[in-house]
């Protein structure tokens, strides 16, 4: 395929860098330089932040039904280009092309539902306990314009969580997406510039990531920031937008606990945890990680998830039958091995993979650990990649307990066929998203994010919309 370079999208123009600076894009399946991206400095993120501001004006002022058309119109043409896009996803980072495609078609649905949603954005009337001559109204107001970042695991669906919501709200966006897989969100931003997207409303940057966050974050014109990636990040963007007194959402790592009860059917957990934890190969903030299984199925449950997972078949995402890609950045290959170095050192098990695959490309074997120490790294810090550590426990008590134990709040999946262990887990687990008895299935309507230091704000349902709007009261006496 042709994959494209990728240019700064600015008050409704693609352009270069005024210096002409760029940076490589690597497909990670070859380690081979594919393209460039344009690499934004003072004046382009200024340029962009004034179009915003322009932007801002213009679509609030727009009426909801027109920002719903253009929007509705996007979808359909995101849907039209479904296989090119995800083409070139899977060219930049790796994944199947079946798991593109179906992130790019969601994608239409996500920005469908906020274009719906965007209708639902009502203030209301409250009586007056002092006058029945006094009005008083509670109006909602977009925010404002709005910075968004987003990392490399999901370039589609990170972006047009925020991107939506953003713009059915009436804000503006000024979007920084991961330089290392810069073009699929370029194709998703034409997508809303080809709907008819006023210029200004929604811009694209690349560049250095930090000087571009401090710079639109400490920005008097940015009113909002909205941010996907690790929980070190999160914490410094979250610190510096509060000290600048700007609104957050902040969507960060986890570290999901399985619990796999001892009524639960193995066939079924193995199942639905296999698939949800080889998923892009594990670079899923909602992957499965700590498995916890009761000890009277710990063995069975093991073998079987290792099968599953040395069945697996690793290699280029844009070849046919592939079920598992490459790593999306060498940083995770060296990830891996560490993870590995130190559960070996700790005892671990090593039933399946464990080891890179082959020299060319970030490929890494689909991985199951058993009897993983709980002081091993991969049981601590957030594996975010095709390793499944297992643990066995011995009742539902020290299970939740070392499923709350870590900091982080994102994820969890429980597997039982008990209607008093699912309501125990439903309550106990700490987490912002639980799944029992199934993988992951995220929709657009449904609240996605984590509690803990796995951040605050919601991507999802209407509390998605409420994160770009300003509520105010404003009461008159008619007298
Ligand atoms: P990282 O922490 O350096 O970066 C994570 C993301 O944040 C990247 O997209 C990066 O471009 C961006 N980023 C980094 N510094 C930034 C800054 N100062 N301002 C704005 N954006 C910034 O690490 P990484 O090697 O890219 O990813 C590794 C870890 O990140 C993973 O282990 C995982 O925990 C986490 N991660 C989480 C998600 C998620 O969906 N929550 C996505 C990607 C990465």
């Amino acid at each position: 395929m042709n994959y494209p370079n990728t240019q700064l999208f600015i008050d409704g123009k693609w352009q270069d860098a005024v210096d002409g600076r760029t940076l490589a894009v690597l497909n990670p399946a070859t380690g081979q330089e594919i393209g460039r991206v344009a690499r934004a400095g003072k004046a382009e993120l200024e340029n962009s932040v004034e179009a915003a501001e322009k932007g801002f004006q213009l679509w609030r002022n727009s009426t909801v039904a027109e920002r719903s058309r253009v929007m509705r119109r996007a979808a359909t043409l995101l849907r039209e280009r479904a296989e090119a896009i995800a083409t070139i996803l899977t060219t930049e980072q790796g994944k199947p092309f079946a798991e593109a495609r179906i992130e790019v078609l969601a994608a239409a649905d996500i920005i469908e539902w906020f274009a719906e949603e965007g209708f639902r954005v009502y203030g209301r009337l409250v009586p007056s306990r002092k006058d029945p001559a006094i009005r008083q109204m509670v109006v909602k107001d977009p925010v404002g314009p709005v910075a968004a970042f987003t990392p490399w695991n999901f370039p589609i669906n990170q972006m047009i969580l925020k991107v939506s919501a953003a713009l059915a709200a009436g804000c503006s966006v000024v979007a920084k997406a991961s330089e290392e897989t810069p073009a699929a969100p370029a194709a998703l931003v034409k997508v809303f510039a080809d709907a008819g997207i006023p210029a200004g409303v929604l811009g694209l940057v690349y560049g250095d990531p930090a000087e571009i966050s401090t710079y639109l974050i400490t920005h008097p014109v940015i009113r909002k920031v909205t941010f996907t990636g690790s929980t070190p990040v999160g914490k410094q963007l979250a610190a510096l937008a509060s000290a600048h007194m700007k609104r957050a959402t902040m969507e960060l790592g986890g570290h999901a606990p399985v619990i796999v009860c001892e009524d639960a059917d193995i066939d079924a957990a193995v199942k639905a945890a296999g698939f949800a934890k080889f998923r892009n190969a594990g670079q899923v903030c909602i992957s499965p990680t700590r498995f916890l299984v009761h000890k009277s199925i710990a063995r069975e449950f093991g073998n079987a998830l290792g099968e599953h997972a040395a069945g697996l078949q690793v290699g280029d995402g844009l070849k046919e039958g592939t079920q598992m890609g490459p790593l999306a950045n060498s940083r995770r290959l060296d990830a891996m091995a560490e993870f590995m170095r130190d559960a070996r050192e700790k005892g671990a098990n090593v039933l399946t993979g464990g080891t890179r695959i082959g020299e060319v490309g970030n490929f890494w074997a689909p991985t199951v650990l058993t009897n993983v120490p709980l002081d091993s790294k991969v049981f601590n810090e957030e594996p975010f990649g095709p390793i499944a550590a297992i643990r066995s426990f011995s009742d539902m008590e020290e299970a939740i307990s070392e499923a709350n134990r870590l900091s982080f709040g994102l994820a969890g999946y429980g597997f039982t066929r008990s209607l008093k262990n699912a309501d125990l887990l439903a309550r106990k687990v700490e987490v912002g998203m639980m799944w029992i008895n199934m993988p992951a299935s995220t929709s657009p309507e449904l609240p996605f994010g984590g509690i803990k230091d796995s951040g605050y704000g919601s991507e999802g349902g209407p509390e998605a919309l409420e994160a770009y709007l300003n509520v105010r009261s404003v009461v008159v006496l008619n007298a």
